[in-house]
């Protein structure tokens, strides 16, 4: 999941973790739950991150692979990572070693001003990392979780001097990683034999290309009917979860999400 601060990330992949049997990796929520537990990882980023910054790549790979190796026959979503041309590269370079090249990279494209103004509005669930915003997806209750029922807070690199720093990384660090994926989507396809592959990823249905798409829009609601058509039509067997309308009734609504404590457990060795 591709985009700037606040583009809408983590609103569309907790939809399609509520509709699709997957899961979604958010590295703001691990890095933020480390800076809550005081971690070593917390202290490190905590800093960097109040002033907009972004955390090492090394580090932010760690994070991401520990997490990622324990998750050999799901489907994921990545959200706000890779986010420099050097973390695609060391992811890009991780998969291919585990033979589970990615296969889909979502440019969520929004325009600056749209982001800047809504900004303002933005709350967040801490732990879970639900995101709500007072104009367009108030929570039922002002100022609490509509799950947990827990208080919401603001974020501090939410303030208006800090994005526009983090926009500003995101221009600078992360928009050239689009190219990179440009390239690498129009790359041949090379099949390796005898990659080190565990058995349960033989059963995902997995293209066998890097497909990169663009889908633009003002809200995440104008943007989830093209993301979605996206995921079905690139992942036919993914299983919706079970019954109601939206195939998410009988589940817990973010019940893919990766809750902050395991990520934290996942984490543990960077202690
Ligand atoms: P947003 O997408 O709205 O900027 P995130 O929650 O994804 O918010 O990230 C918050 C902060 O966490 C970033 O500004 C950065 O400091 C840090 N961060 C998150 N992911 C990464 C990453 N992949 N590399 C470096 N820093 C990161």
């Amino acid at each position: 999941m591709f985009g700037k601060p606040g583009a809408g990330k983590g609103t569309l992949s907790s939809r399609l973790v509520k509709k699709y049997d997957l899961l979604s990796i958010s590295t703001g929520d691990l890095l933020r739950q480390q800076i809550q537990d005081g971690t070593e990882v917390g202290k490190q980023a905590e800093e960097i991150m109040a002033r907009g910054g972004l955390v090492p790549d090394e580090l932010m790979l760690r994070i991401v692979t520990d997490k990622l190796d324990t998750l050999h026959d799901k489907h994921w979503i990545l959200d706000g990572f890779p986010r420099t041309l050097r973390q695609g590269q060391l992811l890009e370079a991780h998969l291919q070693s585990r033979g589970t090249p990615l296969t889909l990279v979502v440019n969520i494209n929004v325009p600056d001003e749209v982001i800047i103004s809504r900004i303002s509005d933005r709350w967040v669930h801490i732990p879970s990392g639900r995101v709500y915003n007072t104009s367009y997806n108030p929570p039922r209750v002002a100022g609490y979780d509509d799950v947990t029922g827990e208080p919401l807070a603001r974020r501090a690199d939410d303030d208006p001097e800090t994005f526009t720093r983090r926009l500003q990384a995101f221009y600078n660090s992360t928009n050239p990683l689009l190219e990179y994926y440009g390239a690498l989507a129009n790359q041949e396809v090379v099949t390796t034999e005898n990659v080190h592959q565990h058995p349960h990823q033989l059963l995902l249905d997995r293209p066998d290309k890097l497909v990169v798409r663009t889908v633009t829009g003002s809200t995440s609601d104008i943007i989830w009917p093209d993301l979605d058509r996206i995921i079905t039509t690139m992942f036919p067997t993914l299983t919706p979860r079970a019954s109601g309308p939206e195939g998410a009734q009988n589940t817990t609504p973010l019940a893919g999400v990766v809750a902050a404590s395991e990520a934290a457990a996942a984490t543990s060795s960077l202690k």
